[in-house]
């Protein structure tokens, strides 16, 4: 007889973990919105004590997003630098960690303000092996943390190969998989040992949660991280897991469609004389187009380019735009526009933003699922107001 399929990423986000309710039959799952639960005698429970530790809707979130990432465990928490602080305090105290040189703003902030404090950390350009070999020859981490692609420069680095490296020296690998969703990479199956998500972004998608997880088959970095949630506290409320779980379904189709529409702007942005460079993944043009195609079943919906002039010819620009929302964040259905240097990345010393490219010229598109032809006429009428 022929082996049973297994179910593929689209059948698995509609139903790992949104088995019906029990008691009604609901093919919804309930929002458990409760803090505690019933025990019918001291001690005696149904697994659930105290919502901080554990609630039903937030398990069935964390089931459904195991098994995206091929992952034994997931862990849920109230934000993605909720889980950032999880993880970064689940390692000894005076650890080295290696971190990309081009993270998330927040991410850059919480390791140069915060754990600076407990860990060292050293910032290096980990799209380049040699660099990275080198550094954990030198300063023997015990973590690295990897961004692919960053933001907002979307620089890829060749996650197999830095894994296998951090095999090699006994380094424990971190991938901030936010950018491309679960849906576009599997940051596990390239060697990874754990996998992290800001949920407010692509795997909600929908811009109304904020929410963050991580994913392992480390069973003692699991347990590590739950204990760590449960002793600090930064746990998701019943009703965003329930949002997130929501939100959840349609990853497949949104993130395909995020796709389409960012090949198209990103190559008629490419031709037009107002703008001096596109940074897309999915563009011949991307330094690392190869690793990309490589490591990644997509490009994702992220877009940086590079307008020709000044900061007032930027600001202009953002001005203009009508369909683009000027907002931080990314990700949800519609599209957003910003301006790095002065809003999600200004918590970076302007000396380390210039040093690694974030210039005033520099624009960042998130790119939604509206008509392609509207974004495009948008964006259109804005380049020529300038
Ligand atoms: C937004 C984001 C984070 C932080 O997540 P929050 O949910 O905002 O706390 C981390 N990494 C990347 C790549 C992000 O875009």
């Amino acid at each position: 007889m022929k082996k049973k399929r297994e179910i593929q990423f689209a059948t698995k986000v509609i139903h790992v973990g949104g088995h019906p309710d029990k008691e009604t039959g609901a093919i919804m799952p309930p929002i458990y919105q409760t803090s505690t639960y019933v025990q019918s005698s001291p001690g005696k429970h149904k697994g659930y004590e105290y919502t901080r530790s554990h609630n039903p809707t937030r398990s069935r979130l964390e089931e459904c997003l195991a098994s995206l990432e091929e992952a034994k465990y997931a862990l849920v928490a109230s934000s993605g630098l909720g889980i950032a602080t999880l993880i970064l305090h689940a390692i000894p105290p005076a650890s080295t960690i290696l971190c990309s040189d081009d993270v998330y703003g927040g991410t850059y902030r919480i390791l140069t303000t915060v754990f600076n404090k407990i860990h060292n950390i050293i910032f290096i350009d980990t799209t380049n092996a040699k660099t990275v070999d080198k550094a954990m020859k030198e300063h023997n981490p015990y973590m690295i943390w990897i961004e692919s692609p960053t933001n907002p420069l979307l620089k890829i680095t060749d996650i197999k190969k830095i894994t296998s490296l951090a095999q090699k020296y006994n380094t424990l690998s971190v991938v901030d998989n936010t950018f491309m969703s679960s849906y576009f990479q599997k940051p596990l199956t390239l060697g990874a040992d754990i996998v992290m998500h800001s949920l407010t972004k692509y795997m909600n998608g929908h811009s109304d949660v904020v929410g963050g997880c991580m994913m392992t088959s480390n069973k003692s970095f699991y347990d590590k991280a739950w204990m760590l949630q449960n002793s600090l506290g930064p746990s998701q409320s019943p009703f965003d897991s329930w949002l997130v779980l929501r939100g959840l379904k349609t990853l497949a189709i949104r993130m395909e469609a995020h796709q389409k529409n960012a090949i198209k702007i990103a190559k008629y942005l490419e031709k037009h004389l107002k703008v001096d460079h596109v940074i897309y993944p999915g563009l011949k043009s991307h330094p690392q187009y190869a690793i990309a195609k490589r490591q990644m079943t997509g490009f994702g919906g992220m877009i940086t380019f590079f307008i020709k002039g000044d900061l007032k010819k930027s600001k202009k620009f953002l001005e203009s735009v009508q369909l683009f929302a000027l907002a931080e964040s990314l990700g949800g259905v519609e599209s957003l526009i910003e301006h790095p240097a002065i809003m999600t990345h200004a918590s970076i010393p302007k000396k380390v933003r210039q040093s690694i490219g974030i210039s005033d010229n520099l624009i960042r598109l998130s790119v939604g699922i509206e008509d392609c032809d509207d974004l495009i006429q948008d964006l259109e009428i804005a380049l020529k107001s300038v």
